[in-house]
């Protein structure tokens, strides 16, 4: 399923898989997540890459071919591709530990061919092995929405009293993580959406309510999965002194003005860029061990646009994945 152009629907389309070049692998793909930022890239919120393109960067695959020089997979084993697809390993960043910043770094399903295909190809250094306990469905959202959340969740630091806005993929996820470490759990969803109250509680949230409500106590951070700019000025207003607002997404619309003194008292509003491998790395191993659970609606490749507007409308309960036949 392909992507054309900004406001067009992607098209399903019919391509031979390629031979793995040096140092990728060419994934028969068995599930591939479907991610928030894939709608910024279908609706034109991210630039246009100037290419059509397969999106989808929460890929689980078998490996059915390796090309020179891979060592760390073989054939038929069951890895994941996320959305970090290449780095140049020489900038100042790559050379730091943050890779996730690197001014040529490639993306999965945006530069480069993703998941919502029966194969794709990707740059084994930059694959995970995939814990066993997850079905191909179920390991998808780890993916994207885990590694990701779990970026935000060390950005919100030792916060005992962590807020979520925004009760998607990556909040069900983090939700989990953040009991698991003993963090009291704070959700706030679109106004009227009980559904996404109903799902944080079940998930051990102490309080849900609406993103326009005040917590019943003050934060110690607010984690904003939601590409919403105004909840920046209302996380600030929940959150304590000392508190941080982390945002989660790639994109997010303006983010209103707002008065000084929300943001005196060295609070603090971070924003949270793409994953590193190490983050892969220790969440994956994490994520079996909390037991993280995710919920899942499957959808068919065929099936994609629909996903996508059921994600756009708010109408997915957990992550949607494409299930390839
Ligand atoms: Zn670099
Ligand atoms: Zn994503």
């Amino acid at each position: 399923m392909q992507f054309t152009g900004p406001g067009r629907p992607l098209e399903l389309a019919a391509r031979s898989p390629a031979s793995p070049g040096p140092g990728q692998v060419l994934l028969r793909v068995a599930a591939c997540g479907v991610c928030r930022t894939d709608l910024h890239v279908v609706d034109g919120e991210l630039p246009w890459p100037g290419h059509p393109v397969v999106p989808g960067h929460e890929i689980v695959g078998r490996v059915v071919e390796t090309g020179p020089g891979v060592e760390q997979f073989r054939s038929g084993e069951r890895i994941g591709v996320p959305w970090l697809g290449w780095t140049c390993g020489r900038c100042d960043y790559c050379a730091t530990g943050r890779e996730n910043l690197c001014d040529q770094a490639k993306f999965t399903g945006y530069h480069f061919d993703g998941g919502y295909a029966d194969y794709a190809l990707a740059d084994s250094r930059y694959c995970f092995a995939l814990p066993v306990e997850y079905s191909d469905a179920e390991a998808a959202p780890l993916l994207c929405a885990g590694l990701i959340g779990y970026r935000a969740l060390v950005m919100a630091g030792e916060a005992r009293r962590l807020g979520i806005y925004g009760f998607g993929a990556g909040a069900h996820i983090v939700a989990q993580v953040a009991r698991f470490q003993g963090r009291q759990l704070f959700a706030f969803a679109r106004p009227g959406d009980i559904e996404a109250r109903k799902f944080a509680l079940a998930l051990g949230a102490s309080w849900a309510g609406d993103s326009t409500a005040m917590p019943p106590e003050p934060l110690d951070a607010a984690i904003l999965f939601a590409p919403v700019g105004a909840l920046v000025p209302a996380a600030l207003r929940a959150v304590a002194k000392g508190g941080t607002v982390v945002c989660a997404g790639i994109h997010m619309s303006d983010i209103p003005s707002f008065p000084y003194e929300i943001l005196w008292g060295e609070r603090r509003i971070v924003s949270v860029a793409n994953l590193t491998r190490r983050d892969g790395t220790e969440f994956l191993k994490l994520a079996p061990r909390v037991p993280v659970r995710t919920k899942v609606e499957t959808f068919a490749l065929e099936q994609a646009n629909e996903a996508l507007a059921r994600l756009r409308e708010g109408r997915i309960s957990g992550a949607a994945v494409l299930l390839m036949g």
